[in-house]
């Protein structure tokens, strides 16, 4: 049996020419079936694989300072309720790939901060919750405060105020959520190897 290139045709015997479609392929070039056997649906293993990361974000249970109080604690009670994001806290950073800063980044925790970031599970996700998080707020002037928290660990989404209120905490969670269903993760991959070599 002779297999090709090109359009779709109906095996007629043995030894017969079938010739096979061109794989499908979306905009980023990841292979596509959808439309092409009926009754099947069929998607990229990047989205499968983006869909359950931003849809299971565990969380590292910590916090600063005022921040906390009301981004992390009132946002995640029963009124808001984190859960239904698929967002749980975990006490472990292990189990973790998501770390809310929430509230003032002294000079003395910085280094446990990178620590504990550090020891969080690939792919790993920071949300900046509030002004100190994002830049030191009414205290970046201080000796004593880093003037946000990325100075020593990467942030992936910033979320404004004093203390913002948990629905804003939400929108920045969500935002996240979008990011990751367009992460290229295979190439972000890559791209960590080449830098660590
Ligand atoms: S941004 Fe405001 S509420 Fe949040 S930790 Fe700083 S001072 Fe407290």
């Amino acid at each position: 049996m002779v297999v090709e290139d090109g359009g779709p045709t109906a095996p007629s015997g043995p030894g017969s020419l079938i010739q096979v479609p061109a794989a499908p392929t979306n905009a980023d070039g990841d292979l596509v079936i959808a439309n092409y056997l009926p009754g099947v649906a069929a998607t990229s293993l990047k989205t499968v694989m983006n869909w359950g990361r931003a849809n299971s974000l565990w969380y590292m249970l910590f916090g600063l300072a005022c921040c906390a109080i009301e981004g992390l604690m009132a946002g995640g009670a029963a009124r808001w309720d984190y859960d239904r994001f698929g967002m749980f806290f975990r006490s472990s950073p292990r189990q973790s790939d998501l770390m809310f800063v929430a509230g003032t980044v002294t000079e003395k925790m910085a280094p446990r901060i990178r620590t504990i970031y550090e020891q969080m599970s690939e792919p790993r996700y920071v949300i900046a919750v509030g002004a100190c998080a994002s830049s030191g707020g009414p205290f970046k002037d201080s000796y004593a405060v880093v003037p946000g928290v990325d100075k020593i660990i990467p942030v992936d989404i910033y979320v404004p105020g004093c203390p913002p209120r948990p629905e804003a905490l939400y929108y920045g969670a969500i935002k996240l959520q979008e990011k990751i269903m367009k992460e290229k993760w295979h190439k972000k991959q890559q791209a960590k190897a080449g830098a660590r070599a």
